[in-house]
């Protein structure tokens, strides 16, 4: 192989290889600079793409001695080129709803031809970026195409106002269903979980693991079915029939129609936490569920909460109260719980142990392998709610080591320990025991 890249480019060449034409040896910083300078002069005329070009150190030996930071070669370095601009009329402002409720304002554009495309739209990121850089409704603005990111709107030109420009404020209202808009941080959003434009994402959610974890809906099957029409939101998906889904859903099997609906049945079980956490309200993760599970005893009574009960809960802050009273609001997501209710969802810890009321109190489970019934986050829930504690290693002080299938080394610390052992079924009668006494 020749010592120099040049060469290597030109071998490659002879061989066959398709090299850059526009590939130049240059002899010092200087001509590399010219090349940058004419480039960005001559871009337009590519049948490509291009944001700028690369300078590469030609001795191969040289390329060994610089070596890499990271990923990065210290012996090639790319010089971007001046994002292009022009001018044009901002027509309006459009908004986009996205997947997770946010909603984008976007510029609409008179169409203005830049770095060899016709752009129409530009992105505008949010309503204090456009306050802040004072852009209106009918003003004169500077727009700009680097690479390949999408077109983005600079700012106005303050010195062609008429006096007919118009202030931009973002909609209190959902433009994809008219629910009732928050603004978090620099962001608005749509406080509805049944809001078309983001009611595929909710459902995805809803089903996920960690939330209802609804076995073999996926996120292929949450799309099938509503793109079925079958499910417009969570609500509906305890509401399906075997013969719907054999016939709107084509490829499905009758045996997995089964399974689907037996897991479906079987999260209507799953505790209020994690239903909860499944509706999808803004700010309202995985433990904030718990706390608002473990403070109110059902979904009813949170809904019914005032501010101040809210904020009287530790670590809840008026930005979640707030989202939570917001979500309730929604006739959407009203909608959505009828639907849970109607089902048959358990919507409230009735399981759970009036106060001094834990039979396991005092008592360590530690799990180890897999339960057939229920998932382990369940099963550790369970023991919870009776006042047990589930431990996550064995220990002198463990009282019960439950064994589902292929268990781990859990299970023969235990047996070096001489603690009792349970397979599920023990473990679950002891439960349903404790439950009903
Ligand atoms: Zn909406």
């Amino acid at each position: 192989m020749p010592d120099t890249h040049w060469e290597r480019m030109e071998y490659l060449k002879s061989l066959g290889f398709k090299v850059n034409p526009s590939n130049r040896l240059c002899k010092n910083i200087g001509e590399v600079e010219g090349y940058h300078r004419e480039w960005e002069e001559k871009r337009e005329s590519l049948p490509y793409d291009a944001d700028g070009i690369v300078a590469k150190v030609n001795s191969i030996e040289m390329q060994d001695r610089l070596g890499f930071v990271a990923h990065e070669p210290r012996w090639a370095v790319a010089y971007k080129f001046r994002a292009i601009q022009a001018t044009t009329i901002l027509k309006d402002i459009g908004i986009n709803v996205g997947r997770t409720g946010s909603l984008n304002p976007y510029a609409i554009l008179e169409p203005v031809f830049v770095g060899g495309v016709t752009i129409k739209q530009a992105a505008l990121h949010n309503e204090d970026d456009i306050r802040r850089k004072d852009i209106r409704i009918g003003d004169k603005v500077i727009v700009q195409r680097a690479g390949e990111v999408i077109p983005e709107v600079v700012g106005p030109v303050v010195s062609k106002r008429t006096g007919n420009e118009m202030m931009f404020s973002m909609p209190s209202r959902c433009p994809a269903c008219g629910a009732e808009v928050i603004k978090t941080e620099a962001m608005h959003r749509c406080t509805n979980a049944a809001c078309p434009a983001q009611a595929l994402e909710k459902l995805k959610h809803f089903v996920s693991r960690g939330a209802m974890d609804i076995d073999g809906v996926g996120e292929r099957l949450c799309a099938a079915l509503f793109e079925g029409g079958l499910v417009h939101d969570a609500g509906d998906l305890y509401h399906l029939t075997r013969e719907q889904m054999l016939e709107r859903l084509e490829r499905m099997a009758d045996k997995s129609v089964s399974n689907v609906l037996a897991s479906i049945e079987k999260s209507k079980q799953r505790p209020l936490a994690r239903v909860i956490f499944a509706l999808g309200m803004l700010h309202v993760g995985g433990e904030t569920a718990d706390l608002l599970a473990s403070r109110f005893s059902s979904l009813d009574s949170l809904a019914n909460a005032s501010q101040e009960e809210l904020l009287s809960i530790p670590s809840i802050g008026p930005k979640i109260a707030e989202s939570i009273a917001a979500f309730f609001r929604q006739e959407g997501n009203q909608n959505i719980i009828r639907k849970l209710k109607k089902a048959g969802v358990r919507l409230s810890e009735a399981e759970s142990p009036k106060r001094g009321d834990t039979p396991l109190a005092g008592q360590e489970f530690v799990l180890t392998g897999r339960l057939e019934s229920l998932t382990r986050q369940d099963a550790e829930a369970r023991v919870k709610q009776l006042g047990g504690v589930a431990g996550s290693s064995v220990t002198r002080k463990t009282t019960y080591v439950v064994a589902g299938a292929d268990p781990g080394s859990k299970l023969d610390r235990a047996r070096t320990l001489g603690i009792t052992v349970l397979s599920e079924d023990e473990f679950l009668k002891l439960m349903g025991k404790e439950t009903q006494a």
